[in-house]
């Protein structure tokens, strides 16, 4: 162990309601150094600093495996970097943020290289990355070679692109070549599911006619655009024999995609984020200097879309939640991707800040009486645990697991607006708004590193790479 500041007290976290996959039942947490070193009802406690959890929820540190620190988007990057995002990860009860490594162009052993220097020192909880991949070798074994040279590296997954044509996109064939190359290694592939070429034929429709404002962003990217990526890509996995998982849906009809691909037969997995469950389309509406900071793609949707994904979330067919964490300041916004000023919605930096407030808005659908609190954990730490490959060290209140615990204080109250929250960014989407249920206390292998949704005892650098391992078949 190379804990900076000495070897952490041990701590016993008394007289809580302990929830993870093992149920809700009430219990003790012992930490010793940076590990759980006891779960159960009455521990002893000498010796140990002793945390009254009574009232509390104590669970497994949240997970999320969708965020983008220090991302080039054009001229302008996104807010947060390694230190200000994971500090804000942590106050909002989240210990492990999975990256994606790459802006589009780089080899994956150049992205790796950046990612780990942007990221190394700076981290103040566990972190692990994603390749982002615009190419995949033509020949069978070039292609694995790759993906189990990743594997060695503790990636055991990358994200391809159906949209953004000019910069990302992939053809169905590269995908193919993904998918089978990821069935032969055990790499999982994700996908951003949104139809490339229909969204570059409706963009091309609307500059016609002279609409460039936010809200056409909502307009050119329809959730058809969804349901067809999904589709296309639901039968490539099928047909691949290989598992895909779908980042950020954000539609009814995207959802509805999954379950028919699902039903011939093909192995799906899902997240959806906070913004497609609490926000709509109505936000992009109005004066653009307001509008442009909810531009992000997928669009927010309607109404009947929040609730399709709330119902999915509580029914099993969405198997988890992240953010897309990719927050920029107003003025960057307004900057716009080419450094000019936006003249029209495609140049508007696209993404919403999310890592600090997932936890607490997630756990809104327990108090709205949509799902447990079982469930709740399930989406935050258990399933991204699962999915990603990093089952064995965390996402659990397990003996021998990283000592990533939150003590979630069900009845603290917290406003949403960006002065009391600490992602690098001057707005909130949420602004406004009051949720109650917060993290009390947040524990990142051991160490104190939020208390009250404020940093602790925090400190740049604790956070490490979490090397993740193939997900296991079946
Ligand atoms: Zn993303």
């Amino acid at each position: 162990m190379s804990d900076p500041g000495g070897r952490a007290p041990d701590i016993l976290i008394r007289g809580g309601t302990l929830v993870d996959a093992a149920g809700a039942r009430p219990g003790d947490v012992m930490i010793v150094g940076e590990r759980i070193a006891g779960v159960g009802a009455g521990l002893p406690d000498e010796g140990a600093d002793v945390v009254d959890a009574s009232g509390a929820l104590v669970v497994p540190g949240g997970i999320d495996v969708h965020t983008h620190f220090d991302l080039p988007v054009g001229g302008v990057r996104s807010a947060d970097d390694f230190e200000t995002g994971t500090m804000a990860a942590a106050c909002g009860g989240t210990t492990c943020v999975v990256d994606f490594a790459g802006a589009g162009r780089e080899s994956p052993e150049e992205a790796l290289a950046e990612w780990h220097a942007k990221a190394s020192h700076r981290a103040v909880v566990d972190y692990a990355f994603h390749v982002t991949l615009t190419a995949v070798p033509e020949e069978d074994d070039r292609a694995q070679e790759m993906f189990r040279w990743l594997l060695g590296q503790g990636v055991s997954s990358v994200k391809l692109y159906m949209a953004y044509p000019d910069r990302l996109m992939v053809d169905d064939a590269t995908l193919a070549r993904a998918l089978a190359t990821g069935a032969a290694t055990g790499v999982l592939v994700c996908v951003h599911a949104e139809d490339g070429m229909a969204v570059e034929r409706a963009v091309a429709e609307t500059f016609r006619d002279g609409r460039t404002d936010p809200l056409t962003h909502a307009r050119v990217r329809p959730p058809e655009v969804e349901a067809e990526a999904v589709r296309r890509a639901g039968d490539l996995a099928r047909a691949a024999r290989a598992p895909i998982h779908i980042v950020h849906l954000s539609s009814a009809a995207g959802l509805e995609a999954v379950r028919a691909a699902r039903s011939r037969g093909a192995r799906i997995f899902v997240e959806t984020c906070p913004q497609y469950l609490w926000l709509t389309e109505d936000r992009l509406a109005g004066p653009a200097e307001t509008t442009q900071n909810f531009v992000c793609a997928p669009p927010l949707r309607t109404e009947q879309d929040t609730r399709a994904l709330w119902d999915g979330l509580a029914d099993g067919s969405i198997d988890l939640v992240a953010t897309d964490h990719c927050p920029f300041t107003t003025a960057d916004r307004r900057e716009g991707v080419r450094g000019g000023g936006w003249s029209n919605f495609t140049e508007i930096p696209g993404g919403l800040p999310g890592v600090e407030t997932r936890l607490g808005l997630i756990y809104q659908g327990v108090r709205d009486g949509r799902y447990s609190a079982e469930r709740w954990v399930e989406l935050c730490a258990g399933a991204p645990a699962r999915v990603f490959g990093l089952s064995r060290s965390k996402g659990q209140l397990r003996e021998g697991f990283d000592a990533d615990v939150v003590v979630f204080d069900p009845e603290a109250h917290r406003s949403l607006d960006a002065g009391h929250l600490h992602m690098a960014t001057d707005h909130s989407p949420y602004a406004g708004m009051d949720v109650t249920g917060w993290p009390a206390l947040t524990f990142a292998r051991g160490r104190l590193v939020a208390k009250g949704g404020d940093p602790a005892d925090a400190e740049g650098g604790w956070g490490r790479f979490v090397p993740r391992s193939a997900r296991q078949s079946g």
